[in-house]
């Protein structure tokens, strides 16, 4: 009885946020549940932003901000949004990546700048950025976490303000760190595309900056984890059927900019070579290897190899190394190391469920990678490994990267950075 009164206050409360807390997306029309208000995701973006700035270095080449200048100061026309204070900042990193908090503070890390030939790509990517705060994907997001996470007792609350207080916290995560739905992603691709074309930049280019970028990735838990856009080929598919209607726009534009400026090759590799003379920040000279450690990760250093923790010491990863030949003196394959890696986890562990390994090469070493997961006293982890050729030929590296699923999900973009910048030395 008691039971069912709870459940029925539950869905009474649910009920009646959901009736003030529904709208639909601009543009896309599909119906959202909120239980912020913009001006409370605003406050909480400029708070955000406030946590990046103190954390980021600002790029100090000129050129990198005034593209980005130009080009958001056109996008943020097209958006019309008054209430924004927007903000445009290029970090200085060779991430490829970039942000749009609620309010319109848009960050770009410069290592996007490779993959950038001109003002109508960038404008792809900001467009696109800009997009997910105007469709409001955060606060969708910091509903959603309130739903799963908080439960009845906090909905009966149902103060806006103490729920957006128990958010705070995960706030710069939700807003701007976490990869994104696909529903979400494909709304952004589509209404980015049409704030692009509005603000005079030729459509086509995003096309051809999506079939760049969807390139980029080495190891495949950068593509099927860290990436937050969808598949290469679906994104361009759906692009494809939105562009007759970003062209309608385009061709109503005040001002057709075509591609836009054009950036000098300088300026791109610029940014590549930045990647190339890489510096690593953690470096272990026992192991032979580097990697450029995030600095909310700690690490531990045993008999086994490095472990490195997640500020919330649900996820870690664990470096090792093993020997090419096996005791017989016979040298082993990569395969075969594989295989037996993937062998010793379904012993160790039961219900094992791993993807085929594939092939893979990052930074230059041959490897393969898999991904799965198993049961462990009761447990379910998920893993990634990759396991890497060392550059001197004489070990392998063995990658493992574990975690409750949902500490998985939650470390797994800063992981996957961490992993991406692994060099052997
Ligand atoms: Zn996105």
């Amino acid at each position: 009885m008691k039971r069912r009164i709870a459940v029925w206050i539950f869905f009474a409360c649910f009920a009646c946020l959901c009736f003030t807390g529904c709208r639909s997306v601009p543009y896309s029309g599909r119906s959202q549940m909120l239980f912020t208000s913009e001006s409370q995701e605003e406050k909480l973006g400029k708070q955000a932003w406030q946590q990046i700035l103190s954390k980021e270095r600002i790029e100090k080449d000129p050129q990198y901000e005034n593209n980005l200048l130009r080009v958001g100061k056109n996008l943020a026309t097209a958006v019309n949004m008054p209430k924004y204070k927007w903000e445009f900042k290029v970090f200085d990193s060779n991430t490829p990546n970039a942000f749009c908090l609620p309010g319109g503070k848009v960050g770009v890390y410069r290592g996007l700048f490779k993959y950038v030939d001109n003002d109508a790509e960038l404008a792809t990517v900001v467009g696109h950025e800009i997009a997910h705060a105007v469709a409001r994907h955060g606060g969708e997001r910091i509903s959603q976490s309130m739903l799963q996470g908080i439960g009845a007792t906090v909905l009966s609350v149902a103060l806006n303000d103490q729920l957006v207080q128990l958010a705070y916290g995960y706030g710069t995560n939700l807003l701007a760190i976490l990869p994104y739905s696909r529903t979400h992603e494909s709304e952004a691709d589509y209404m980015g595309l049409l704030f692009m074309a509005k603000a005079g930049y030729d459509p086509h280019a995003s096309l051809k900056f999506w079939e760049k970028f969807s390139k980029l990735s080495d190891i495949s838990m950068v593509q099927e984890f860290l990436s937050t856009h969808p598949a290469g080929k679906s994104r361009i598919k759906e692009l494809k059927e939105h562009l007759p209607e970003a062209m309608k726009l385009y061709d109503k534009a005040p001002t057709k900019l075509g591609l836009g400026e054009v950036y000098s090759n300088k300026m791109q590799t610029k940014a590549a070579v930045a990647k190339k003379s890489f510096n690593t920040n953690y470096k272990n000279n026992k192991l032979s290897f580097g990697l450029n450690r995030n600095p909310d990760w700690s690490y531990n250093e045993d008999y086994r190899g490095v472990t490195l923790i997640a500020p919330d010491k649900g996820a870690h990863i664990l470096i090792q190394t093993a020997g090419i030949t096996d005791v017989t003196g016979r040298r082993r394959s990569l395969e075969a190391i594989t295989d037996t890696l993937r062998r010793n986890l379904e012993v160790r562990g039961s219900n094992a469920k791993f993807a085929k390994p594939k092939p893979t090469v990052l930074n230059g070493m041959k490897g393969m990678d898999f991904s799965g997961q198993y049961t462990l006293r009761n447990m379910n982890i998920q893993q990634y490994n990759a396991i890497l050729m060392s550059p001197s030929g004489r070990k392998f590296y063995v990658i493992s990267y574990y975690g409750k699923p949902e500490y998985f999900k939650k470390n797994m973009k800063a992981a996957a950075q961490m992993i991406a910048s692994f060099r052997g030395i």
